[in-house]
C-alpha cells in the first residue's frame, strides 16, 4: 500500500522585519524577507514521522501558494526531508483571501492526488486558523484539527487533541485533513545533507490555469473579504511617573481604575 501525504506550507513575512500594507491594502509582500511559516515546520515534522514510522511506502509533498520567493519554503521543507514540492504562483492571485486561497490549495491537492492533507494550526501572519476546515470542505473528507500527537494506521487517522479541561482521542478514515499544533514535537533542523539532497528533489510549478482556477474567483475581485482601512499603530508615548509622596497608592489604583485594568 502507498500513501500520499500533502503538506501545505506557508511563506510569511518575516515577523521580525518591518512590515506594511501596499496602497491597496493588501499586505506588501514585496519589501520584506519572507520564510517558512514556523508553525508549518512542525506539520512537516509530523509528515516525515509518519513516513518514517510507517511500512508503506510514503510520499510526502509539500505545497504552497505563493509568490516567487516562496520558493524558499518549500527549499527548507524538502531539506527537512519531504519528497517533492508543488509551488502555484499566479499575478492574479494579488488579494486573493482565505476562501480563494483554500480553492486554490484544494484545487492543487486533488490534481496532485492525496491521501492525507496536513497542515499547520494557523500561520504565522493571517492567524486565522481556517485554512485546515475549509479544505476539508472542499475536499469533502473529514478533518481532525488541532492535533499535538498524530499517527496513521492502515486506513485511519489517529490523533490527540489537548483542551483545557481534557484531552480527546480522535480518529478519522483516509482520506482526510489534519492540523497539528506547535505541542506536536519539535520540528528537525535541515541537515547538511538534506540541504544538498533539496537541490535535486522536484519543485513542480502550476499556474491558476493548470487548476482550471478563473482569474475572477481568487485575487481581490474574487475575495468574500475586504480590508476598509488600516492604520498604523500610534507612537508609543512616555510613561506616567507616579511620586509617592503619601498618596503614591491611591494615584496608582486611579491610574489602573481609569484604564479598567482594575
Ligand atoms: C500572493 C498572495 C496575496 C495575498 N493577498 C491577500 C490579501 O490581500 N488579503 C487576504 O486576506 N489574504 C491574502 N492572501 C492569502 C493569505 O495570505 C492567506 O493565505 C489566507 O488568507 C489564509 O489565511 P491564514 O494565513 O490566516 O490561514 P490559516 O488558516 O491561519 O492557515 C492555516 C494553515 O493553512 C495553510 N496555509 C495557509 N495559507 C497557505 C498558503 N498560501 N500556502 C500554503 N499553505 C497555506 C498552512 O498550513 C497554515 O498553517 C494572499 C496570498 C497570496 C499567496
Amino acid at each position: 500500500m502507498s500513501l500520499r501525504i500533502v503538506v501545505t506550507v506557508k511563506y510569511v513575512p518575516d515577523a521580525t522585519g518591518d512590515r506594511h500594507f501596499a496602497d491597496d491594502l493588501t499586505v506588501d509582500r514585496d519589501d520584506v524577507d519572507g520564510l517558512l511559516s514556523e508553525l508549518d515546520e512542525y506539520a512537516v515534522e509530523q509528515a516525515l514521522q509518519i513516513a518514517e514510522n510507517s511500512d508503506d511506502d510514503v510520499e510526502v509533498t509539500v505545497l504552497t501558494v505563493g509568490p516567487e520567493d516562496a520558493k524558499d519554503a518549500l527549499r527548507k521543507a524538502l531539506s527537512m526531508g519531504a519528497d517533492k514540492a508543488i509551488h502555484v504562483e499566479d499575478d492574479d492571485l494579488h488579494g486573493t483571501d482565505a476562501i480563494g486561497t483554500s480553492l486554490v490549495l484544494a484545487k492543487a491537492i486533488e490534481k496532485a492526488g492525496f491521501d492525507l492533507v496536513v497542515s499547520g494550526m494557523a500561520s504565522t501572519d493571517g492567524t486565522m486558523g481556517v485554512l485546515p476546515a475549509l479544505l476539508a470542505e472542499r475536499l469533502g473528507v473529514p478533518q481532525v484539527t488541532l492535533l499535538s500527537e498524530v499517527s496513521v494506521e492502515g486506513g485511519t487517522v489517529r490523533g490527540r487533541r489537548d483542551g483545557d479541561a481534557a484531552s480527546e482521542q480522535l480518529e478519522a478514515s483516509l482520506p482526510a485533513v489534519v492540523s497539528v499544533t506547535d505541542q506536536s514535537g519539535e520540528a528537525r533542523y535541515p541537515s547538511f545533507k538534506g540541504i544538498m539532497a533539496a537541490k535535486k528533489k522536484p519543485v513542480e510549478s502550476w499556474d491558476l490555469s493548470d487548476l482550471d482556477i478563473e482569474a475572477e474567483e481568487v485575487g481581490l475581485e474574487g475575495a468574500w473579504t475586504k480590508v476598509e482601512d488600516a492604520v498604523a499603530r500610534p507612537a508609543r508615548t512616555a510613561g506616567t511617573i507616579v511620586k509617592d509622596e503619601g498618596e503614591g497608592g491611591k494615584q496608582l489604583a486611579a491610574f489602573l481604575a481609569e484604564r479598567k485594568f482594575v
